[in-house]
């Protein structure tokens, strides 16, 4: 399904968008501090600090509350940045609304609750405000995209996606995995959305977030979501990942912005380099149709001389030879897995279906 939406027009033109500002706000002195900080690089768009925190244990520090709306409002008011926070439930958006805090965000845990969104949308009827919609803590494209519908139903226009991982059983460097094909997805689902990239939840760990970001410039991101606090080792949420104001400064000086189609280039060269690679796509499925003729024989056979479907040795066998010859080539073993994985299990489907033995799923 294809779903328009106006996604923030004016912003779009100033890109990167950044947002930056503590992940919690804690005292109205650290809310100040680290905006003056901010505010100093005129890059920062808008300022962030959550005062409602969804922690996962109970006993953390679950954020300062509604004292911490005049703060926010502080910095609206004497530094003229638009300022964000998060909202979980109605009574949020309510107070949100009261304070004129500018630009709301749904968090992780709250996208992945449909009640939980549809009451933040239905608070929302009749205000245009733009809203920020961070992915589910889980890999859910199509929950990542109803919340954003009930949003878009309730008349909310100026929307965007914040892509800030998903969790993991197993350790991995990452504190959230970034799972970037969901973004990949999300934008063919809705081509027009406003991505934001939120590498500080994705590392977990400030040493990372250059290199996270640059990657999402590479995949042509609206934006980043940065945490920033003026001590972020003194931070009461989330200090791993937080830089200080002049660290954000250092990471958007060496961040290289790519346009999708740069103005005044001359695209040429890469359109004789598109056209290579859309022959070499054309001998794949020319290739993959070949194959899938020596399949229907091989079905026959296996048809003919009471042969199973799948032969386990014979795969295994097949797998590591590609692999190996991967490897001699330069290419990711993992890549080849993948393809040969898909071909295979096609394969196995083409034969049963000719077999009229369904085996389901075989090589899982
Ligand atoms: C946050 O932005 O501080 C936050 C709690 O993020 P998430 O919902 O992505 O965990
Ligand atoms: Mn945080």
């Amino acid at each position: 399904m294809l779903i328009k939406t106006e996604a923030w027009p004016q912003l779009k033109n100033n890109k990167p968008l950044i947002i930056a500002g503590p992940c919690s706000a804690e005292t109205e002195e650290q809310v100040m501090q680290t905006a003056n900080k901010l505010k100093s690089d005129n890059r920062v768009n808008i300022y962030r600090a959550g005062i409602w925190k969804p922690r996962t244990k109970p006993g953390s520090f679950e954020g300062v509350g509604s004292i911490g709306l005049s703060w926010l409002h502080r910095v609206k008011k004497e530094l003229g940045i638009p300022v964000a926070i998060e909202v979980a439930n109605a009574k949020h958006v309510c107070e949100a609304l009261k304070a004129s805090i500018d630009i709301l965000w749904i968090g992780a845990r709250t996208t992945a609750n449909p009640f939980a969104v549809q009451e933040i949308a239905d608070a929302l009827k009749g205000v245009d405000i733009p809203v920020l919609i961070k992915n589910p803590v889980n890999p859910d494209v199509a929950l990542w995209i109803g919340a954003i519908e009930r949003l878009i139903k309730a008349g909310i226009t100026r929307i965007g996606a914040v892509h800030r991982g998903v969790s993991q059983f197993e350790k991995s460097s990452f504190r959230n995995n970034p799972e970037w094909q969901m973004v990949i997805e999300l934008r063919e689902q809705l081509p027009d959305i406003l991505i934001i990239n939120d590498p500080s939840h994705i590392s977990g760990n400030r040493e990372l977030i250059h290199k996270i970001s640059q990657t999402a410039m590479d995949l042509n991101f609206d934006g980043l979501m940065i945490e920033s606090h003026f001590e972020p080792d003194k931070a009461w949420s989330d200090a791993a990942q937080q830089v200080t104001p002049e660290q954000l400064t250092n990471i958007l000086d060496r961040l290289i912005v790519r346009a999708e189609t740069p103005e005044g280039i001359e695209l040429k060269s890469i359109d004789e380099l598109r056209k290579s690679i859309n022959f070499i796509d054309e001998q794949i499925i020319d290739l993959l149709s070949y194959r899938s003729h020596v399949i229907k024989d091989i079905a026959q056979f296996k048809l003919n001389n009471g042969m199973t479907v799948f032969q386990k040795n014979r795969w295994s066998s097949l797998l590591a030879k590609h692999q190996k010859q991967a490897e001699k080539l330069s290419l990711e073993p993992k890549l080849i897995s993948k393809v040969f994985h898909a071909i295979h299990q096609n394969s196995i489907n083409t034969q049963n279906r000719l077999l009229s033995k369904p085996i389901k799923d075989i090589q899982q």
